[in-house]
Parts: C-alpha cells; structure tokens; sequence
C-alpha cells in the first residue's frame, strides 16, 4: 500500500496541573492516497486528538506524521488538510459563499493555484441557490455542508471529520453520509472520519482502526470488503455483518481479536 497518510508512535500526554494524561499512546496508522478511514472508539479514548494532533492544533509528545514526504509544518503551510468539526462552527454574521470562501480570504496573500471555486464547492455540496442564505435560515444538515464545502475550498490532500453529523437525527444522518460520500469520490481526497457508530464506520470506510481508550490505541484495523460506490443495500449484505462483528467483538473484548495483526487485503 503505497502511504499517504501516516502516523508512526504518536504519543500525546496533557498535563492536568502535575498530572500527565496519556491521550495517545504509541499509535500508528495509514491511509493510502484517496483512501476513507474510520476511527470508532468510546468517548473519551482520544479520537478528537488523534484528529487534532494528525491537523497540527496539538503537538506530539512523541512521533511523527506526514502527509505524503511532507512533515506537519509544512502539511500546515499547505493547506494540505481540511477539517470539519462536530459543530458546523459557521460564523453566524456571514452568508454561506462567504462562509465557503473564508479560508481563501485568510490566505489571501499567498499564491495558492490549488483553490476551488466557492460556487462549484457549493453545488457539490447540493446547497445551489442558498449561496446568501444565513448560517441561522439554514437546518443542521444543511450548516455540515456549508462547513464540508468550506473544508475543501483550499483543495486539501486529507479531510478530517470529526462526527460532523453526530447531532443529526439517524435518517437525516443517513441521506448525509451518502452525500459525504459522494463528495469524497468526487473531490479524490483520502478521509478520516470520526465515529462512534459501528455500521457507520463500516458503512463509509475502506479501512477501519478501532480504538480504545485508557490510554487511547489501536486495537485493530480492519479493511472493508465492499465495492464502491456504496448504497443502503449492502448493509444487509453478509460482508457487512461480518466486518461489523469484527469491530464489534474488537470494541467489547479485551483481549486482541486474533486477526486483527494480519488483516486480510
Ligand atoms: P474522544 O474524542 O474520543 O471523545 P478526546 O480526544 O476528546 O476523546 O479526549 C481524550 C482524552 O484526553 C480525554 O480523557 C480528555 O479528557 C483528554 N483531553 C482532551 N483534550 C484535552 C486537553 N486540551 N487538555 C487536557 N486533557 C484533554
Ligand atoms: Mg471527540
């Protein structure tokens, strides 16, 4: 698998006054180019951090991460990752173009040949004709788009998500991971998601890392053995059922599910 996206031994320790808490705990993964990863995993075992530390808000205690050969300050300096948080966090006094186009006016001096049209990113998003709508005329749904569309405007090479549609009601939810799904083929970035749905994570991955916390580690990957493009159908499909009780028996036990150093690829 050639690598894209990769984590090798990341730590990360918080200190809480003079205590140290371990958030992260010698985790590797990878993401081959254009690939879709989950991340599934109690609250509170370190998913958001994991994200955080792979977008360079926080800093490794220990290890590395690179995006193709290029090591976080310059994965910052690129623009090579767009995140989309669990909030849509648009900012309220701006309509939703300018919402889409604000990484690109805070870039404004640099002379990025990468961007994409806010326009184009806001019919992909299926938001057409909503372009001067507020942040406040719009459903939760559609804000996650606003704040997708705005994730890809600088053209990135990984799109993290962190449960961007874990305050949406479960059908809403549904019709939105199609959507997400869609615009990740389209956009041919390689995805991160973060869930704590386990037919979620199957449904929408290539790979997944499950994991657990006390201290946050990967307790087992598991490749998805369903064709793209994905439709509701297949979550009645036998692949589908085993890979969701592999995740689910990795989640629950805690002993290593014997397979889960030699997943089949
Ligand atoms: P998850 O997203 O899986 O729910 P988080 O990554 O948010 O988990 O948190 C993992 C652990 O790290 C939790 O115990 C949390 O309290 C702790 N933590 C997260 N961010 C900080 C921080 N900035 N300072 C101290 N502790 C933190
Ligand atoms: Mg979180």
């Amino acid at each position: 698998m050639a690598e894209h996206l990769k984590l090798s031994n990341v730590t990360v320790e918080f200190r809480l006054g003079r205590e140290r808490l371990t958030a992260l705990k010698d985790v590797s993964l990878s993401l081959a180019p254009g690939e879709f990863g989950a991340i599934i995993g109690p609250s509170g075992c370190g998913k958001s951090t994991l994200l955080r530390v792979v977008a360079d808000i926080i800093q490794p205690t220990h290890g590395t991460i690179s995006i193709g050969d290029q090591p976080p300050a310059e994965i910052r300096l690129n623009q090579l990752i767009g995140f989309v948080f669990q909030d849509a966090t648009l900012l309220p006094w701006r309509n939703v173009i300018e919402n889409v186009k604000l990484p690109l006016i805070i870039l404004r001096d640099s002379n990025r040949q990468v961007e994409r049209s806010p326009q184009e990113l806001v019919d992909l998003v299926g938001l057409t004709g909503f372009e001067k709508a507020m942040p406040s005329q719009l459903s939760g749904g559609m804000q996650q788009r606003v704040a997708i569309a705005r994730a890809l405007v600088l053209n990135p090479q990984v799109l993290l998500l962190d449960e961007p549609f874990g305050a949406l009601d479960e059908i809403t939810r549904q019709r939105m991971n199609l959507e997400l799904l869609r615009i990740w083929a389209e956009s041919q970035t390689s995805a991160l998601l973060v869930t704590h749905s386990i037919a979620e994570a199957v449904f929408m991955a290539d790979r997944v890392f499950v994991l657990t916390g006390g201290p946050g580690q990967v307790k087992a990957e598991r490749p998805v053995p369903l064709d793209r493009p994905r439709t509701l159908d297949m979550m009645r499909s036998q692949p589908f059922f085993d890979t969701v009780n592999f995740v689910r028996d990795a989640l629950y036990s805690d002993e290593m599910p014997s397979e889960s150093n030699s997943p089949p690829s």
